[in-house]
């Protein structure tokens, strides 16, 4: 047997903790267990019959080949109307746009295509569990923000000049957040833009993937309509995964300079080369849409959302956030002694219900409830937990 299989590229980088953990609650209910899980980061809508039309009219047309590496003329002018329409963002399709096989891929594109050892990427706890891995196989060193609930769980203007070094080079935002539902608002945003006119060397990330799932009204601002200074080193990423319910379709996208979708592109050239052709059809199908669909999925989380707010909020043992969007609900544990030192989401699996522990989000003590799934599973996840907390 070869004796070293990993490369330095993956030392010290673990295999994604959610989807490690949600596969160990289907293990476990597939081996008997009563476990009710509320740990998948996915919508729990079917894709919408005009897209899978679209994607078997695709299929049957012959759009079966290999596409442009920055994805079809057709997805990326639709992407642009986007952009355009919904965040107030003019994005040239034809150089400004790239199309990759997931956000996560395009994530991986920007950080990858830019980032030398030595760099380092400022991240914002809790974040997406992600960011650091990508960022660590760059070989950049990851330096973390702790977002405190006092500020709504989006960084301050003081805490991102503290985090500032000459070796920064990104600045990693995600709102509406995984896992915390936050979102920023203008100010808060306008507050670091401020900062970072002094520091133009350091290009953000704004991962809008949640962009559609707002509750209470909430508004969105995307991060790169900030100013228009912003607009040039903002990389905007989105994607068809949360909003439509096409996770398994694998399109993402994003929108930004020039230069650094020429990088990106040159990168995905020669790891993937173009999406999926039928997938991005179907994309394409799913930006045309009514966004009244949009809409109507939001309320049903919010509803879950209050749902579950109101179950846990009888808890002394819980402080739980409420969270604006997104479809979670992010939940600390006040006194960590009832773990009795055990991970939080071992101690709820013997309570038979199967969460992320915040570890994986880089918030020891919090975990993740996900309500992407039906009123019954949370309703009964939520029984659980308070059990669990009870004594
Ligand atoms: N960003 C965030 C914050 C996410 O939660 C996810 C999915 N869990 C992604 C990006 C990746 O989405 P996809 O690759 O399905 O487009």
């Amino acid at each position: 047997m070869v004796h070293t299989i990993q490369s330095h590229l993956l030392a010290g980088v673990p295999a994604s903790q959610s989807i490690a953990a949600a596969q160990r609650a289907r293990d476990l209910k597939a081996a008997g267990r009563d476990i009710v899980a509320v740990t998948v980061g996915e919508p729990d809508f079917a894709t919408p019959p005009e897209v899978i039309e679209a994607a078997f009219s695709a299929a049957r047309e012959g759009q079966t080949k290999y596409t442009p590496v920055s994805g079809t003329t057709g997805l990326r002018q639709a992407i642009a109307r986007k952009f355009q329409q919904e965040n107030a963002l003019a994005y040239d399709p034809s150089t400004e746009i790239l199309v990759g096989t997931g956000a996560k891929q395009v994530i991986y594109d920007a950080l990858i295509a830019t980032l030398n050892p030595g760099d380092e990427v400022i991240i914002v706890a809790p974040y997406w569990v992600s960011y650091p891995s990508i960022a660590r196989m760059a070989g950049a060193t990851p330096v973390f923000i702790e977002a405190s609930p006092e500020h709504g769980l989006v960084p301050t203007a003081a805490q991102l000049e503290a985090a500032i070094t000459p070796r920064t080079r990104w600045l990693m935002l995600n709102y509406p957040n995984n896992p915390s539902g936050a979102i920023a608002s203008r100010e808060q945003y306008a507050a670091l833009a401020k900062v970072l006119e002094r520091y133009p060397d350091i290009l953000v990330m704004s991962d809008e993937i949640y962009e559609h799932i707002r509750f209470d009204g909430s508004a969105f601002i995307s991060f790169g309509a900030i100013t228009p200074e912003m607009r040039e080193r903002t990389l905007v990423v989105n994607g068809v995964s949360k909003a439509f319910g096409m996770t398994g379709w694998r399109i993402g996208y994003a929108g930004g300079p020039r230069a650094l979708i020429a990088a990106m592109t040159k990168l995905q050239s020669h790891v993937t080369g173009g999406a999926s052709a039928v997938s991005q059809a179907a994309a394409q199908a799913a930006l045309q849409m009514d966004p009244a669909l949009l809409a109507q999925r939001a309320a049903t989380y919010e509803q879950r959302r209050d749902l579950v707010c109101g179950l846990l909020a009888a808890s002394p043992a819980l402080d739980v956030v409420r969270p604006s969007g997104a479809f979670y609900v992010f939940v600390r544990v006040r006194d960590t002694e009832v773990l009795g030192g055990r991970p939080v989401d071992d101690f709820l699996l013997d309570h038979g219900v199967a969460v992320i522990a915040g570890e994986a989000f880089g918030s020891p003590g919090w975990f993740r409830i996900s309500i992407a799934t039906h009123d019954a599973d949370l309703q009964a996840a939520c029984t659980r937990i308070l059990s669990a907390f009870s004594r």
